[in-house]
């Protein structure tokens, strides 16, 4: 905590791990030697930086820019780029955190990173957000490389600004290595990176219900958020029989009482991604019901997907859900649950995936891109869903396998927590105090 100071997400994202991992390092001493948690809350290095360029009018705007590079120990630093004006350095720590853990549950060889700036892209023009994204890269360029650190999307960075920034990476370069991921597939990106990390939270959710018995077929199903994930989680869901009542961004939530269909999610789809519009548009295009300033959890569901931002579901959300009868909650954004909402769910006994496990489909396909660069080929759709399908179930049983309780139960957080943990603290023993 000290060292710390006012990082209230880092510290948060931390409590929750640690509290997983005492019980467990108590069993196996040799994870509490080498002074191995006290270097895994450290990161290894934290770069910040200015980045200055020029607006519309010619005015010189300054924002701070960020990189988190959390650990190597398994493979070169990994994940995405947030622009948001809410970042700083504790969001973005307890993130690069987070996804240390998650990328060693994905089974692939990747390190944890994350980075960002406080670069607001909504009412900036095209240019403007290119500007932005190419001064952002002539600084970060010096610090990322295929073998060291390839950044990816997060809020804020999508299919646009990757292309602007591995095209100036590109350029500063002159290389064409994969410093990025998240990129057109005309230039080198996945088939089904843009649809992983919704499509794989889905997929989590899926195996959480065939616990019990249950598929998605009939469910009522609420998704927060209405960004990259959110749109693939409703695709996904819906496609699975589950009827979609819910989307949102931070203005307010859309209720619709008779559920998304493709056309509607195409027309969400076209405000949100070719307008940069807001949700309360799409309700007023389609008719639905529209609650300014409202999150979606006090509409009665049985599967939850909070695929917003971190703390958007606290234990009063968690508590009216529960009393609406939710089965399970499968997080699609980072740490979307406070630490008393994930208590509540698991004392009563709702199926609850944290993020590290139910969103790494996105990253995880993100090296799968990086292997298809790696090897100059391009696998078809069909085969890059299977093998996203496959990590998702292996990162399900692997939470089972670790979570399991005396009574039989699973805690999904605990069994994340710790199957994440082993791999990434096994290989720091490994290497020596570094
Ligand atoms: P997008 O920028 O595409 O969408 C973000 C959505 O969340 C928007 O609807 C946005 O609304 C809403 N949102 C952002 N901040 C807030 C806030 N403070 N309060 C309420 N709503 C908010 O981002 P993504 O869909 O890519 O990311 C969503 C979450 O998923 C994040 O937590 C991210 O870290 C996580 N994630 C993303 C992955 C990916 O592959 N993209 C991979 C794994 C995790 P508004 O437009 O009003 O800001």
């Amino acid at each position: 905590q000290a060292r710390n100071p006012s990082q209230p997400e880092y510290l948060q994202a931390i409590a929750e791990v640690m509290k997983s991992l005492w019980p467990y390092i108590e069993k196996h001493p040799k994870y509490a030697t080498h002074g191995l948690l006290d270097r895994l809350i450290e990161p290894e290095r934290v770069l910040i930086f200015r980045v200055s360029w020029v607006d519309d009018s010619g005015e010189v705007q300054v924002n701070r820019g960020y990189r988190v590079q959390h650990s190597a120990a398994i493979g070169p630093y990994k994940g995405g780029l947030r622009f948001h004006p809410s970042v700083n350095l504790s969001i973005l720590k307890f993130l690069a955190f987070e996804q240390t853990l998650k990328n060693a549950l994905t089974t692939l060889p990747m390190g944890g990173g994350k980075g960002g700036s406080d670069f607001d892209p909504k009412g900036r023009s095209p240019g403007e957000v290119m500007r932005f994204c190419q001064a952002f890269v002539s600084e970060l360029f010096r610090h990322i490389g295929a073998d060291r650190d390839v950044p990816a999307g997060d809020i804020g960075v999508g299919a646009r600004e990757i292309g602007f920034m591995a095209g100036m990476m590109k350029k500063l370069s002159n290389g064409a290595d994969c410093v990025f991921t998240g990129k057109g597939l005309s230039f080198g990106g996945s088939l089904m990176r843009p649809e992983a990390t919704g499509y794989g939270t889905v997929y989590f959710a899926e195996e959480m219900l065939r616990q019990k018995g249950l598929g998605l077929e009939g469910l009522r199903v609420s998704v927060s958020g209405s960004g990259n994930v959110a749109q693939f989680a409703v695709e996904k869901a819906m496609s699975l029989g589950a009827r979609v009542l819910t989307v949102s961004d931070s203005s307010g939530t859309v209720v619709d009482a008779n559920g998304f269909t493709p056309a509607k999610l195409a027309q969400l789809m076209e405000v949100k991604n070719r307008h940069y519009g807001r949700v309360a548009d799409y309700a007023a295009q389609v008719g639905a019901e529209f609650l300014p300033g409202r999150r979606p959890w006090t509409v009665p569901v049985d599967l939850a997907l909070p695929c917003a931002t971190q703390n958007e579901l606290d234990a009063e959300d968690a508590a009216t859900l529960i009393a609406n009868g939710v089965m399970c909650v499968a997080e699609g954004a980072n740490m979307p649950s406070t630490i008393e909402a994930i208590e509540l769910f698991e004392k009563k006994g709702v199926l609850f995936a944290p993020g590290k496990a139910s969103n790494a489909g996105g990253v995880a396909t993100s090296g799968l891109e990086m292997s298809q660069n790696a090897m100059r080929i391009s696998w078809p759709r069909e085969e890059v869903d299977a093998r996203l399908r496959s990590i998702m179930r292996s990162i399900h049983d692997d939470c089972m396998r670790h979570g399991r309780r005396a009574d039989g139960t699973v805690s999904y957080v605990d069994g994340a927590n710790v199957a994440g943990f082993v791999k990434v603290a096994d290989a720091m023993l490994a290497q020596g105090v570094i």
